[in-house]
């Protein structure tokens, strides 16, 4: 639900979170450091490293399970063993905040997200991977040096599953790809639009489940985000670094998130499907109705939202 009877101005959303309170000196992840001497070889490039994760929510490995394990309690609830990965991806630069990532960190984080994705596929037999990124402690970062988070499991995510379905009937019906469809209603429409290059697009999400929730799309039909060449790539980083110019102008520096839905990897393509990333300032936390009712209130229409955006640069 859009609520403009309470809408708000950007300014209203800028909060003392943005502030970055910790210290180079005692920082894990900066060189030296006592995650940085974790960290994964032949995994490293000048931007990036990867290390596992201290606490997975996925493991690799079968024997280091036992201590997670849910009780069976005679097969009552459906249960199977969190087998897959869990990385961190570091930027190197410990200054360096998500707003002002450059082009090349860019870049270096993407082509590393694709490195891993290939890995767990390859190595765990994992059949998803979700890459995420968690910009300051509202939107659930607990550690400020820059990094990024990668799952990967053998299980399907509620999300990618819910997605894939919903797209697959669509297709059955209409006989195309759903986010195609809505990369063409939107470049037609062009009121939430907030940039465009030859292969991307990023628009403001019609049902936005948060105010300035954006959705980024590569123009041409594609299942699998690690198979995206080089180029796109590249081209990808130059619209990350504009979305984010602007988001940052806008808000100044807010909280969010952002992450990858690509297809599984037991598909190996999909006419239905077509990866994209969804970017979600944290700028509201849900209350009791939107818990109760999973129905969420927004207070900046996306149109709004994409009028605030597209303004500034
Ligand atoms: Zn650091
Ligand atoms: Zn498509
Ligand atoms: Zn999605």
């Amino acid at each position: 639900m859009i609520a403009p009877e309470r809408a708000k101005r950007p300014s209203d959303f800028v909060t003392a979170a943005s502030v970055r309170t910790d210290s180079k000196l005692d920082c894990a992840f900066c060189e030296g450091g006592l995650a940085y001497k974790e960290r994964l070889h032949g995994f490293e490039n000048d931007e990036i490293y990867v290390i596992p994760n201290k606490f997975p929510a996925f493991v690799e490995d079968e024997k280091s399970l036992s201590a997670r394990t849910t009780p069976d309690e005679g097969n009552f609830y459906t249960r199977k063993p969190s087998l897959g990965g869990h990385d961190v991806i570091v930027v190197k630069d410990h200054d360096l905040d998500l707003p002002h990532f450059n082009h090349r960190v860019w870049v270096e984080m993407f082509l590393m997200f694709q490195r891993r994705y290939d890995h767990f596929r390859k190595t765990v037999n994992a059949l998803a991977s979700v890459g995420i990124y968690n910009h300051l402690s509202p939107a659930g970062a607990s550690i400020q040096h820059p990094h990024a988070q990668l799952m990967a499991s053998n299980v399907i995510p509620n999300f990618i599953e819910k997605e894939l379905h919903g797209a697959e009937r669509w297709f059955e019906t209409s006989g195309r790809c759903v986010f195609c469809a809505l990369i063409e209603h939107e470049l037609k429409e062009h009121v939430r639009v907030i940039y465009k290059s030859s292969l991307w697009v990023a628009f403001t999400f019609y049902a936005a489940r948060f105010p300035f929730e954006i959705w980024v799309l590569p123009l041409d039909h594609h299942s699998r985000f690690e198979d995206a060449a080089r180029a796109d790539i590249d081209s990808l980083a130059t619209c990350f670094t504009d979305v984010f110019q602007k988001l940052n102008t806008v808000l100044r520096n807010p909280p969010l998130n952002f992450y990858i839905h690509s297809i599984p990897n037991d598909i190996t393509h999909a006419d239905y499907y077509h990866w994209h990333i969804e970017i979600t300032p944290r700028l509201s936390t849900y209350g009791g109705y939107e818990l109760g009712s999973g129905m969420v209130i927004d207070v900046v229409s996306p149109e709004k939202a994409a009028e605030f955006l597209r303004a500034k640069k």
